[in-house]
Order: C-alpha cells, then sequence, then structure tokens
C-alpha cells in the first residue's frame, strides 16, 4: 500500500514537473504560408510551434492554450532556408587553399564561426558543408552554445595525391608531407590512394563526426595540381567510400567536372554530383532518370568572379576559373532544357576564398541568377524543401532525424521566415541581387522584408515585437 501510495506522488510530481518544463507554444496568426513545396500560399493562416516542431497548419482560427501569440500580420510565412555547398572554413580563406598552410588554426576556426553565424543572420537555417572539416562548430551550435545553422558536414574530403583535395603548396614534394600539411591535420582533405587507404579515410572521417562523404573525381579550380580534365579517383577507391558510406547508411556526394565523369559516378551509386560545368543534356537526362542530386554554382559563368576573386594578375588558377566560368554558361542552358532536373536540383553558392562583402554578394546573385533563368518557384524549392529531400539522405545518420527540414507542415523542424511580401513574386524579397559585386555593400542580417527568423523553435530574429 505504501508502495502504491509513493507511487502515485511520484506520478503527480512527474505531471507538475512536465506542465512546468512544457515549452510555451508560439502560434503565428494572420500569415500567408508558403510550404516549400505549392505554386501557391495558404493565406489567412495560422501556425502552431511546440517546442521545435510545427505541430498545426490550419487556415481556421487556431486556440492554443498559453500560446505566445505572433501576428504575422499578413506576412508570408515559409520553411528557412537551406544552403547546400557551404565550406564554413574556406569562405572567407583569402588568398586560395595555401593560405591555409600560413594561418593560426584558431583564425581559421573564428572565421568559420562567423561564416555560420551570417548565414543564420540571413535567414539560412541549414547549411550543408561538402568538406573542409567545420565539425567543432556544428557541434558548439548543435550544443546550443553559438547562434548559427544547422550544419551537415562531410568533414575531410577524400582525395587521391594529385586531386582536388591536394592542397600542399608547391614545394611540399614529398609523399610524406600529405601528413603533415595543415590541411590534413586540421582534417580538410584525406590524400589517399588505394583501396585500403581509401576506405579508411573513409570510415575515419564518419568516426570524426562526418555525416556524408565526398569524394574528388575530377579537376577543380582551386588546386594546382590537377588539371580540369583529370578522370580523378580509381574504380576500387569509389567503390571503397560507396562502402563506407554505405555501411553508415548515408551517401556519397562528388565533385565532378567533365559530364562523362558525372556518369562514372552515378554508375557507382553516388546519389548527388556537384558543379558539371561543362553538363550536357545526355548527362542531365540520366541524372532526371536515376533521380540523381545536382548541386551548381552558376553564378560562376559571371565575368566579374574572375577579377574579384583572383585580381588582376594571371594564375594556373585563375586560368582554370576562366574555363569553368564559361563552362557554366553552357550549363545554365542544358538545365533550361532538361527542367525535370530542377527537381532534384538543391541551391548552393561554393563561396571560397571570398571577403566577407563580396561572399554575401555572390550569394546574393546567385539566388537572383537561379530565379531569372529558371523561375522562382524552382529557385525557392531548391532554397527549401529539394535541400531537405537531400539532407535526408543521409538516413540513420542524420544528425537532426525528428522531422523533415525545409517544408512547412506538422512534424517538420520549425525552421520558419516571415517575410514582409510575397517571395513566389519577388525573390529579391529574400536578399536576391541582379548586381553582384558592383552591388551595394551589405552586412549579414540585413535584409529588410526578412522580419523573422527562427530555428529549431528559437527565434534569432524578430522585428514585430
Ligand atoms: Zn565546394
Amino acid at each position: 500500500m505504501k508502495h502504491v501510495i509513493l507511487s502515485s506522488a511520484l506520478a503527480v510530481l512527474a505531471t507538475a514537473v512536465a506542465a512546468q518544463d512544457a515549452p510555451t507554444p508560439i502560434l503565428f496568426t494572420n500569415v500567408n504560408v508558403w510550404d516549400g513545396e505549392s505554386d501557391k500560399l495558404l493565406e489567412n493562416a495560422n501556425v502552431v510551434v511546440t517546442g521545435n516542431l510545427i505541430t498545426e497548419v490550419s487556415s481556421t482560427p487556431l486556440a492554443v492554450a498559453n500560446a505566445k501569440i505572433i501576428d504575422g500580420g499578413g506576412r508570408s510565412l515559409m520553411p528557412g532556408l537551406i544552403e547546400s555547398h557551404v565550406h564554413v572554413n574556406l569562405q572567407h580563406m583569402l588568398g586560395g587553399y595555401d593560405t591555409i598552410e600560413l594561418r593560426d588554426w584558431q583564425e581559421i576556426g573564428a572565421m568559420g564561426a562567423v561564416t555560420a553565424q551570417s548565414l543564420l543572420k540571413d535567414g539560412w537555417t541549414t547549411i550543408r558543408d561538402p568538406g573542409a572539416n567545420a565539425v567543432g562548430i556544428k557541434k558548439v551550435v548543435d550544443r546550443g552554445e553559438m547562434a548559427g545553422p544547422r550544419m551537415y558536414q562531410a568533414g575531410g574530403v577524400i582525395s587521391q595525391t594529385s586531386g582536388h583535395g591536394d592542397f600542399r603548396l608547391a614545394g611540399q614534394r614529398l609523399l610524406e608531407e600529405r601528413y603533415t600539411f595543415k590541411g590534413y591535420r586540421l582534417g580538410f582533405a584525406y590524400i589517399v590512394d588505394g583501396r585500403d587507404a581509401t576506405l579508411s579515410a573513409a570510415r575515419q572521417n564518419l568516426a570524426n563526426g562526418a555525416t556524408f562523404l565526398k569524394m574528388m573525381m575530377g579537376g577543380g579550380i582551386f588546386s594546382t595540381k590537377d588539371p580540369l580534365h583529370t578522370k580523378q579517383s580509381s574504380d576500387e577507391e569509389i567503390q571503397a567510400v560507396v562502402e563506407a558510406a554505405t555501411q553508415w547508411d548515408t551517401y556519397v556526394t562528388a565533385h565532378i567536372f567533365l559530364p562523362e565523369h558525372a556518369r562514372r559516378a552515378i554508375g557507382f551509386g553516388l546519389k548527388e554530383i556537384l558543379h558539371i560545368p561543362y553538363l550536357d543534356v545526355e548527362t542531365a537526362e540520366f541524372m532526371v532518370e536515376k533521380g540523381v542530386f545536382y548541386n551548381p554554382q552558376l553564378s560562376q559563368s559571371s565575368p566579374d568572379v574572375l577579377e574579384a576573386t583572383f585580381g588582376a594578375e594571371e594564375s594556373v588558377t585563375k586560368a582554370k576559373a576562366r574555363v569553368t566560368q564559361e563552362a557554366m554558361q553552357q550549363t545554365t542552358k542544358v538545365i533550361q532544357q532538361v527542367p525535370e532536373l530542377l527537381e532534384t536540383m538543391t541551391f548552393g553558392a561554393d563561396i571560397v576564398t571570398n571577403t566577407k562583402a563580396n561572399a554575401l554578394r555572390t550569394r546574393d546573385h546567385e539566388m537572383w541568377f537561379w530565379a531569372e533563368n529558371f523561375g522562382i518557384l524552382p529557385t525557392l524549392k531548391a532554397m527549401t524543401s529539394n535541400g531537405g529531400k537531400l539532407a535526408a539522405l543521409t538516413g540513420k545518420n542524420n544528425p537532426y532525424p525528428d522531422g523533415p527540414l525545409g517544408v512547412i507542415k506538422p512534424g517538420a523542424y520549425a525552421d520558419i521566415l516571415l517575410i514582409d511580401g510575397n517571395p513566389l513574386e519577388d525573390i529579391t524579397l529574400l536578399g536576391a541581387s541582379a548586381k553582384m559585386f558592383d552591388a551595394p555593400e551589405r552586412t549579414a542580417g540585413d535584409i529588410p522584408a526578412m522580419d523573422l527568423i527562427m530555428k529549431d523553435g528559437v527565434i534569432y530574429k524578430n522585428t514585430l515585437d
């Protein structure tokens, strides 16, 4: 009997604690909802957030006990934005990859933190980092100790010797120096050859906190040892990385320059491809057929990029960028010819080695370029629901497993923006800019129509209070 009384007393206590700890629900009223997928808004709607999840979306008035009410005043309520190609530690690595070697790790990490913070200020509530290990910054953000977006991390890129991940300086000629250069010691890149070493690198990377894997399978701009045409990584090396990812229930993505290398990668089971500046119709249709995700950087075709990023002097990297710039014009046209590809395309500016001001300008212009060439709706979907679907490919390795991202519906994570105006009609409300480096300088967080930013149920900006 005594035992029963004690149990019921504990039950009462537990109920009291639960009531005390239950988060105050937030009720958004008088909002027009864009759900991340539809071609129109749900007008005059109400949205309930309980804890870190969206629990109700309704076009009829709702009464929610003890709720904090935010009157949206007719603003649009939409999903927080997803940037699927951010190199947190490289965005501000002025002077190119060589300067990794010259910088203190604290400076690199602190600038990475600045990048993460600035993205959330502009409404990017989730980012995906396909390489250069910012796993530590992610941990600090996820613990709630620093404001920043959710982060899907590839950790260190996996590259063959002389591949796009081989950032050793020109003078570091010994093979052993792959283990002493800072890019390796900071976990930015694994330079490995052969099946066994590649498999070990993939597994070590996952153990270190990578949620998906990125492999180098073609030439790249900022690396100096690999001409753009090069086919990188052997068949057995690719199979090793795919094997490790499959064992962890996640996916592999690849840096690709030529379309034949994209088809090769897809043949090995890759679920996503990056870049492909020489994309052709045949490859685009093959990607549609296979349902492969695609993340290109289209505003690289702007001639302004060359001067702003590389300066006036000629260099190996500038010459590579010039070729890429011309090729990207072809890619834009091919996407217009195969618009079905847009269904699996995600938005990612892939900004590296930029000033803070030019990084913002590049992303703003990339957004505008998409909308101008493919329409506003596909651009918005690429930045929300498509990004959420790509994030979900991390399977059981997903660091945010409790609901979908990039959509407004019951059960989704409460990552929410309130926009003064209709983004389906005007993409500039989200910061998109027709100008690139000649756009006026702005600072992160000063997008005027973005009145409220919520991530994980927590409000980070609110001009309505
Ligand atoms: Zn990249």
